[in-house]
């Protein structure tokens, strides 16, 4: 289950070109003024962390601090439920990896 669900969050945010379109109407990165905290580069942690393993507690903190507000996913011209994939990643981080 748990690699199903790697697999399901991962071939979805590998649809990302990382155009940034989703980036001006995410309200965290407005008020964090970091990448870290937006929706691209939650996508980008997403799919490192997906893909090579390992952990960095800032792209985590990225990962929590998202409100899942769903603006983003309105944005993006690949049609990536950018909001699904963070709760889904989120689910899959609590389930240890
Ligand atoms: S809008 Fe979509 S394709 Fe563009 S950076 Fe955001 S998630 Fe990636
Ligand atoms: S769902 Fe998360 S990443 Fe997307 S716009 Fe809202 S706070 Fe930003």
């Amino acid at each position: 289950m748990t690699e199903e669900l790697r697999k399901e969050i991962l071939r979805d945010v590998s649809k990302c070109s990382f155009c940034g379109f989703c980036e001006w109407v995410c309200p965290t990165l407005k008020v964090m003024n970091d990448r870290v905290y937006g929706a691209r580069g939650r996508i980008n942690t997403i799919m490192i962390l997906l893909r090579d393993g390992g952990r960095s507690r800032k792209g985590i903190d990225g990962i929590f601090s998202c409100l899942l507000c769903g603006a983003c996913s309105t944005q993006c011209p690949a049609g990536i439920d950018i909001r699904e994939d963070i709760r889904k990643f989120r689910s899959y981080i609590l389930r240890g990896f």
